[in-house]
């Protein structure tokens, strides 16, 4: 069996309302996926995430790596790409790129194999996977910590019981809209801020201070993914658990993060930080040390299901008689792509999403709804 086609595309969609958070805006949400097709015809989804386009192009580089290849030699296929992109990408949108291949190699070797990509991981401890909503995220509202708060209470009566929130404008502005966020879910729901790195040191301080009464579940991205020296001193004068990893990258970046002992819960994206195949060995890193994962999610069914499929795998430690949950993040913020790009639809149920049961990442591709948002 050889690997006979790989093609990656980018599709957009606008957004009714734009938005933003610490770092930049948003008008419109773009992503790039990649189909990566075996010589008897069947296929494999992924998705990379960044930069859509700018993955594209690294897909592009690499795909004559990849092309003839065994498509069930799925890590020795990793190797050689990352090999490839060494010299040019210890970090950032080649991995990416990586990423995209690897998680539509995975979906292809389960199609291939007839199991689910849980089953190839070693196997799910969970049918169902708890989630938390990621939304709250900042616009021009008049008034917006009602806004903040409507939206809040909203993921509260879907059925959500953890709510993350942007936060990051200034910390006495994030404190109003946090404040008003806890007082419309009350204190049973968990709630969890995300400054996606835009505090200075002790402004990240002086916050973590402020927020403990409304008793915070995890303070994302405080500082700098560079100040790693400030994750780790944060951590010791906080009680709030730390969390962090969106903008790191392979086992060697999240090696540093873990043994600096920056963070509380390691935040790999499956789709930026190498793969199930990279992201599975950070998750057995991480449990070298002590820590959790919670993967980041930001894109379409094909992200997400990756997700669900790697959690559905994960132990959460230290091990005891009644384990909390492992999580993942669900990002409810307005993205057309998102909601109808793949098919089938995940459903909320008691705060939980079923983990696909078909073979490989058990989602598939609506090829005329990707060719009317293709972006050339
Ligand atoms: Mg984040």
């Amino acid at each position: 069996m050889k690997i006979t086609g790989i093609e990656a595309f980018v599709a957009e969609e606008r957004l009714h309302t734009p938005f933003y958070f610490s770092q930049f805006g948003f008008d419109r949400r773009q992503l790039c996926l990649v189909r990566v097709t075996a010589e008897d015809g069947s296929y494999g989804w992924g998705e990379g995430y960044g930069p859509a386009k700018v993955i594209r192009a690294g897909i592009e580089f690499l795909t004559p790596l990849a092309l003839g290849e065994n498509p069930l030699y799925v890590e020795a296929i990793w190797n050689k790409l990352h090999l490839r992109a060494l010299d040019y990408a210890r970090r950032g949108v080649l991995v990416a790129a990586i990423s995209a291949i690897d998680i539509a190699l995975w979906d292809l070797r389960g199609k291939l194999l007839g199991q689910p990509v849980s089953t190839l991981l070693g196997g799910r401890r969970r049918e169902q996977v708890q989630v938390y909503a990621t939304g709250l995220y900042f616009t021009e509202a008049a008034d917006l910590p009602a806004r903040l708060a409507a939206e809040a209470r909203a993921y509260a009566a879907q059925g959500f019981r953890a709510i993350k929130m942007k936060v990051g404008l200034g910390v006495e502005t994030d404190l109003r809209h946090a404040r008003a966020v806890r007082a419309a879910i009350g204190p049973d729901i968990s709630l969890m801020v995300d400054a996606n790195h835009g505090y200075s040191f002790s402004e990240a301080l002086r916050f973590a201070e402020r927020i403990e009464p409304l008793n915070i579940s995890f303070f994302e991205e405080p500082v700098s993914p560079e100040d790693y020296e400030g994750y780790a001193e944060l951590r010791r004068r906080t009680s709030i658990p730390i969390a962090g990893g969106e903008c790191e990258y392979l086992l060697a970046g999240f090696r540093r993060l873990l043994s600096g002992r920056c963070v509380d819960i390691a935040q790999p994206d499956i789709c930026g930080a190498g793969g199930l195949s990279e992201v599975k060995k950070i998750v057995a890193l991480a449990a070298a040390f002590q820590t959790n994962v919670i993967p980041h999610s930001w894109g379409s069914g094909i992200a997400f299901a990756a997700g669900l499929h790697l959690v559905s795998t994960l132990d959460p430690l230290p091990g005891r008689l009644r384990l909390p949950e492992p999580l993942l993040e669900m990002d409810r913020s307005e993205n057309a792509l998102r909601d109808n790009l793949t098919q089938p639809a995940f459903h909320l149920r008691d705060g939980a999403v079923a983990v696909p049961t078909a073979p490989g990442l058990g989602v598939d591709v609506d090829l005329d709804y990707l060719a009317q948002r293709a972006v050339d």
